[in-house]
C-alpha cells in the first residue's frame, strides 16, 4: 500500500521525530498551524478512527496527553487543541490514522470555529437517542 504516514511512522522516509516507541512515532507537522504543531500517528495502518483498534485508540490519546504537556512547555503556549479528523468531509487529508496536537496563543490566525447548526430540542433528543441506541 502506498502510504506516506505508513513510510514515516516506520522510518522509511525521514522526518522530524519528536517520540517513538513500538507502537507509534511522534512527528512535526511539515506544515504546521501554529509552531510546535505536532502529528501523531501509530505503526501500524488504519485509515481513520473507525478502523483503529481499541487498544490503539487507547494508548494514542493517551500519548496525546504527554505530547500536550510537552508541547505546552516547550512552546509556552496558552492552549493546545487535540483534533483527530475523519473523512475528506471532516478535513481529514492524509487516510493514515493521526492525532494533531495544535498550540495555540492567545491572538494566533489559527481558524478551529464552527458555527451553529439550526435545530430543535426534538431532534437534538431524536438523534441523541439514535445515537444511544447505535452504540
Ligand atoms: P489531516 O488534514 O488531518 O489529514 O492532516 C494531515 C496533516 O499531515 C496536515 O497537517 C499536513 O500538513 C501533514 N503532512 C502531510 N504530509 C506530511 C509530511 N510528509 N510530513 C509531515 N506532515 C505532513
Ligand atoms: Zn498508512
Amino acid at each position: 500500500m502506498d502510504c506516506i504516514f505508513c513510510k514515516i511512522a516506520n522510518g522509511d522516509i525521514p522526518s522530524t521525530t519528536v517520540y517513538e516507541d513500538d507502537d507509534f512515532r511522534v512527528i512535526m507537522d511539515i506544515n504546521p498551524a501554529n509552531l510546535g504543531h505536532c502529528l501523531i500517528l501509530p505503526k501500524t495502518h488504519a485509515a481513520n478512527i473507525y478502523d483503529i483498534s481499541e487498544e490503539l485508540t487507547g494508548k494514542a490519546f493517551t500519548l496525546a496527553k504527554k505530547i500536550a504537556k510537552a508541547v505546552q512547555k516547550s512552546t509556552d503556549c496558552d492552549g493546545v487543541n487535540i483534533l483527530q479528523n475523519n473523512g475528506e468531509a471532516a478535513g481529514q487529508t492524509v487516510f493514515h490514522f493521526h492525532i494533531h496536537v495544535i498550540p495555540r496563543l492567545k491572538d494566533d490566525d489559527v481558524k478551529m470555529s464552527f458555527g451553529s447548526f439550526k435545530t430543535d430540542s426534538e431532534s437534538i433528543a431524536a438523534i441523541g437517542e439514535k445515537i444511544k441506541n447505535s452504540l
